[in-house]
């Protein structure tokens, strides 16, 4: 580690803020030496919010049919060896009923851009779970949709919208989407997710084709700006059938070390560990973990459609049941001394943050 890495880690740490070229330097001087000490930081003052809780939010792939044709993803319209699913409104919510058995209280409808999903037919199941299950929070995440959409969805009892950035660079933006798709209207679909009152998360991929360390600190200098409250990284994984396909996959070491610079951009922020990263590498969610993240999404698909909602290859945890997931991961978080609690799991002020009032 250079003596530039070392100062800029320090002002990190205190000031929770650096200039993008400061943000260029570090992603562009990671070492072993580096990372450990960001760790260090990172897992500080994610315990002096969090403890050693770790959220878990029940993931269910609610349809795997979608419009769009993002270059780096399995389900794009136009791979045609994808299996398309989609799960009735009952499948759901038997899903989530049997995630509140389990001890979840934070549901996320994720799917691809399935236009079945008409506001009339997601509302009503958004609101059916709001009404049987008031404690818990939902959260959405199904792409781009109308402001208007969203405002219907968040009345209808939506708490949070999953919507990652992708790149905070529109030119790489260009490179990982088809035409039909811009940076621009990606980003006022953020926007709009925040003014209407949604806890908004967004993100990127690491590791992505075309990715330099100039796009890395556009997207940290992005999440500086923005502060959403939640924060999904993981790495980039080829999928086979996609135009990525021979493309290198991200990295565990480049995750991690993401994943504790943007807890000490953001000490509140809900970062989750995620199944990308459990995928490349066998503890990968322990690592994620213990660099800084607090969150972590079992699935609660049904098993017989795990399969088919394949993002990318290798995809862990295809065979199991939503029992064993939540067993599995309450044994791994134990392991290296972290507990899953049953919690919304919402984002808890930050003590040392003196300029906020008293609630
Ligand atoms: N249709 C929704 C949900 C997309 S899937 C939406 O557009 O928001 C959720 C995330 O998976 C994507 O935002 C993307 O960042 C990630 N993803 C897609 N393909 C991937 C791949 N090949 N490797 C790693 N992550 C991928």
């Amino acid at each position: 580690m250079d003596t530039l890495t070392s100062e800029l880690i320090d002002e990190l740490a205190t000031t929770h803020t650096l200039p993008i070229e400061g943000y260029e330097h570090l992603v562009a001087h990671q070492d072993e030496e580096a990372a450990a000490l960001l760790a260090q930081h990172a897992d500080a003052v994610r315990r002096s919010i969090y403890g050693t809780d770790v959220f878990v939010r029940g993931l269910i792939e609610f349809s795997s049919i979608c419009r769009n044709d993002c270059l780096y993803c399995g389900l794009r319209a136009s791979n045609a060896s994808c299996e398309r699913y989609r799960l009735s409104e009952e499948q759901i919510l038997f899903c989530v009923d049997m995630g509140y058995e389990l001890g979840f209280r934070t549901f996320v409808l994720q799917s691809g851009e399935d236009g079945w999903y008409t506001d009339e037919r997601l509302c009503p199941i958004v609101s059916a779970i709001r009404a049987s299950h008031p404690d818990c929070a939902i959260t959405l995440s199904v792409g781009e949709r109308s402001r208007e959409s969203y405002a219907r969805l968040r009345e209808a009892g939506a708490d949070r919208y999953l919507l990652r950035h992708e790149t905070a660079d529109p030119d790489h933006y260009a490179l990982l989407h088809p035409k039909e798709m811009s940076f621009d209207h990606r980003m006022r679909c953020v926007c709009d997710l925040r003014e209407l009152g949604y806890l908004v998360g967004v993100g990127m991929m690491v590791g992505s084709p075309y990715q330099t360390t100039a796009h890395l600190a556009r997207d940290l200098a992005f999440i500086d700006r923005f502060k959403p409250e939640m924060c999904g990284i993981g790495p980039f994984i080829p999928h086979h059938a996609t135009p990525f396909a021979d493309r290198a996959a991200g990295t565990l070491e480049q995750t991690c070390y993401l994943l504790s610079i943007i807890r000490l951009i953001h000490p509140t922020v809900l970062l989750p560990a995620t199944t990308a990263l459990g995928t490349i590498h066998p503890n990968g969610r322990e690592r994620g973990i213990l660099a800084g993240a607090n969150v972590v999404m079992p699935n609660l698909s049904p098993s017989d459609v795990r399969t088919k909602y394949l993002l990318y290859d290798g995809k862990i945890c295809m065979g199991d049941e939503a029992a064993e997931c939540r067993r599995c991961l309450d044994l791994r978080m134990e392991r290296i001394g972290y507990h899953v609690v049953v919690d919304r799991g919402d984002p808890r002020p930050n003590p040392a943050d003196t300029t906020r009032r008293p609630a």
